[in-house]
């Protein structure tokens, strides 16, 4: 069992409750990179339990996270994945998960500060599962084989920009920068008790906005990477969005503004906190 996490973008391990250097307590320096780190996630394992019961040093609670998959280079993200979210949202549930791409550059750490685009930002927790190694064609049978792990996400959603024009097209208005806070650490599968119902839940400035299990989803995680992989080949630290249960902004006609806090939480994984603050426009969110 291993939680990764990023610090100053170094890998590192947080055992005990204490950040333990990855190249350090490895003694290889290809480690130190994030990325790298996630690619070798089976040997990860065997470092955790090296280093349990010996740990000193600096605390995770002292250090400022970055994102555990920093620079992954397929960010999927699935739509109307929770049945009582298709409902609010007056979406028939799709006969196939619905796919967009988040573009990688809104990745950002799990506390970091959300710009806001303009007055229809929104909310969307969810479980996001990051990817170990290269594969295609993988059966959902198989498909927890080539998970190195889970981490929670938001789906920062610029409602304005995600529906303008017909067919609308969803990248650009989920992708401004820090528009896809993940953290705080990179939980490895055993981690937990029960894949298939992973509890999370979102508060935006202390109100309980989203609540669900993964039990709810309608396409399950290993029924996501066999569909996406039947498509596109996956690459070690890809993520999948995998979609977010009821209580979105859009259905309660409340979006962020500044000074909100997102609060996120998933069993296990841990916690996200993201303050809005004042962004700036663009093309997209004032359209000719
Ligand atoms: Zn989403």
């Amino acid at each position: 069992m291993f939680r990764l996490i990023n610090v100053h973008d170094r890998a590192a391990l947080h055992v005990d409750g204490v950040v333990v250097d990855l190249a350090e307590l490895s003694g290889d320096p290809a480690l130190a990179d994030p990325m790298v780190a996630v690619s070798r996630y089976r040997e990860l394992h065997e470092f955790a339990s090296r280093a349990a019961g010996q740990t000193s040093g600096v605390r995770v609670a002292d250090v400022v996270l970055g994102a555990p998959v920093p620079t992954p280079r397929q960010v999927f993200a699935i739509g109307l994945n929770y049945r009582e979210h298709a409902g609010e949202s007056g979406m028939d549930v799709p006969p196939a998960p619905l796919t967009f791409a988040k573009f990688p550059s809104c990745i950002a750490g799990p506390t970091a500060d959300v710009p806001l685009s303009g007055g229809a930002v929104d909310w969307e927790v969810e479980i996001v599962v990051v990817i170990g190694r290269e594969c295609s064609y993988v059966n959902a049978e198989d498909a927890w084989d080539v998970v190195a792990g889970l981490t929670l996400g938001q789906d920062i959603s610029d409602r304005v920009v995600q529906f303008t024009g017909a067919p609308p097209q969803f990248g650009l208005g989920k992708s401004f920068p820090a528009f896809g806070p993940i953290g705080p650490a990179l939980v490895s599968l055993d981690a937990f008790e029960d894949l298939d119902r992973i509890a999370l839940w979102c508060d935006v400035s202390g109100e309980r906005m989203q609540e669900a299990t993964t039990a709810d989803l309608i396409f399950s995680i290993p029924v996501l990477v066999a569909y996406l992989s039947s498509v596109c080949t996956l690459y070690p630290g890809d993520l999948i969005f995998s979609g977010t249960p009821s209580g979105i902004g859009a259905a309660r006609g409340r979006f962020l503004v500044e000074g909100d806090v997102i609060s996120s939480g998933a069993d296990v994984i841990g916690e996200l906190r993201n303050r809005c603050v004042p962004g700036r426009g663009s093309a997209a969110t004032t359209p000719a």
